[in-house]
Formats: structure tokens, C-alpha cells, sequence
């Protein structure tokens, strides 16, 4: 399947509409409730879910979706799937800092060929098209403007970037910050919510982002493809190529780099 300009605008637009209702709820009455695995779930993921979904079935009637607020047991045929996660970042979205994100991707044959991450309160965008990965804002229609094409930069010293909500404490990350440099060649720490830490270094505002743990495929595709056009890669603890499609979906351990 091929994405072409029109189907990619749809897509856009689909990211926008799902990224404005997460934010009127973000202002106005934010409900929340445990998942069985005792994480978050609000209205707003609900919502953006239904909406994404909607209009990935309408537009693309023969590709399944597999995402984090549907039960994706019965895909069994995993040649071709969208990977939805409507709202990344609940925990940011509950504490209010704005680092929460939507994202769509498509996989085609265990590789994400097709990325949209949408920051609906920084107004930030990124997503590909034509294999090249761009950053963009919405006016206020849902029309891209400042577009620019974006690619990975190497540095001599590493910029890390790590997760907000998982991981370290600033004090643990302290102590540890001799050893992580010198790991990683690095001599800066960046830390953020969500998704957006692909894009961070797709972008060439960071280098390396070490995940240890158990992550899920949606948490990541998106930006994953964003990442691979702009010249990075995301790669398991054993130097392989992260693949989709996996049992249950779920990640292990990866670096992503630039
Ligand atoms: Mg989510």
C-alpha cells in the first residue's frame, strides 16, 4: 500500500482532529480509571481512540488496527496493521506539563514505513511522507505551516535523552550520570515525556535514548519511522533492527540512535 498525498493529508488530518479533542478535555474535565495492568486511562484517550479509528476504517477498510485502547487479540495476520497509540503519555497529560502526544503508524511487513506524531499542546508535528521525515506546526484549520525537513545529527559528545516518567530520579541520575556518560560518550542529559524522544532525535536535538524495559509497539512505531527517515535507528540490546508485529506487541530493551 502506498500513502500518497491525499491519503497522507487524511492522516494529518485525522492526528489534528484526534489531537483537539484531547486538548479541550486537557481544559475542561479530565476523567481517569485504572486499566487492568494498573495504568491510566482518560476520557481523552478514549475519545481520540474512537476518532482515529474511525477514520483509519473508513479511509483504509481492509487494514486492521491494532492500538493501546483496543483488544488486538484477534489480529492474527500481521503483514500489514496500523499501530495507534491515541494518546502517549498519559501520566504527562495527568500531571499537565503538555509532553503527551498521538500517534499513528503503519507497519508493513514488521517495518514502520509510515509515522504521525502530533503534540496537540506545544502545537508541535512530526511525521513522514515520501520517505523523508518533516516537522511542522497547525494553523488554526488544521493546515501545516512552517514545514521543514528534519535529519539526525551525530555529535562528538552524545546528547542522551531520557524518559520523564520511568527510570531514574534526578538524584539517582546524578550519581549515575558519570557512568551513563561514559557509556554513551555523552557529556548532556535531556529528559521528556513520551514519544517525543524519537523525534528529539530525529530532529538533531539529541543523540542516544537507552529504553531498558518492557515497552509496548505503539509506544514507539511512530516515531521509530519518523526516526529511520531522518537517517537514525532504533536497535534491541542484541544490535538488531526493531521489528513490529511481535507477540502480545510488546518491545523489549532498545537503543534509539542518530
Ligand atoms: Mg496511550
Amino acid at each position: 500500500m502506498i500513502i500518497d498525498d491525499d491519503k497522507s493529508q487524511k492522516l494529518i488530518t485525522l492526528a489534528f482532529n484526534a489531537g483537539q479533542e484531547i486538548v479541550k478535555i486537557y481544559n475542561k474535565k479530565v476523567t481517569k480509571k485504572l486499566k487492568s495492568d494498573n495504568s491510566p486511562v482518560t476520557n481523552a484517550d478514549l475519545k481520540a481512540n474512537s476518532i482515529i479509528c474511525k477514520g483509519l476504517r473508513k479511509y483504509f477498510p481492509k487494514v486492521p488496527i491494532v492500538s493501546e485502547e483496543l483488544d488486538n487479540s484477534h489480529i492474527k495476520n500481521k503483514k500489514i496493521f496500523w499501530l495507534v497509540d491515541p494518546l502517549d503519555g498519559t501520566k504527562e497529560f495527568l500531571k499537565g506539563n503538555g509532553e503527551f502526544t498521538v500517534n499513528i503508524a503503519l507497519i508493513i511487513n514488521k517495518r514502520p514505513i509510515h509515522g504521525l506524531i502530533y503534540m496537540p499542546a506545544k502545537n508541535k508535528f512530526y511525521y513522514t511522507k515520501s520517505k523523508k521525515s518533516y516537522f511542522a506546526k497547525f494553523d488554526q484549520k488544521g493546515k501545516l505551516k512552517n514545514i521543514k525537513v528534519i535529519k539526525v545529527k551525530k555529535r562528538k559528545k552524545n546528547i542522551l535523552v531520557f524518559s520523564r516518567s520511568h527510570g531514574l530520579s534526578k538524584e539517582k541520575l546524578l550519581e549515575a550520570k558519570k557512568a551513563v556518560f561514559k557509556k554513551f560518550n555523552a557529556n548532556q542529559i535531556i529528559r521528556s515525556g513520551s514519544s517525543i524522544k524519537l523525534c528529539y532525535i530525529a530532529d538533531g536535538t539529541a543523540n542516544i535514548y537507552p529504553r531498558h524495559g518492557t515497552t509496548m509497539e505503539w509506544d514507539i512505531a511512530a516515531g521509530d519511522a519518523i526516526l529511520r527517515y531522518a537517517g537514525g535507528c532504533i536497535k534491541t540490546l542484541d544490535r538488531k533492527i526493531m521489528k513490529y508485529g511481535k507477540p502480545s506487541f510488546k518491545n523489549t530493551s532498545f537503543i534509539a540512535k542518530s
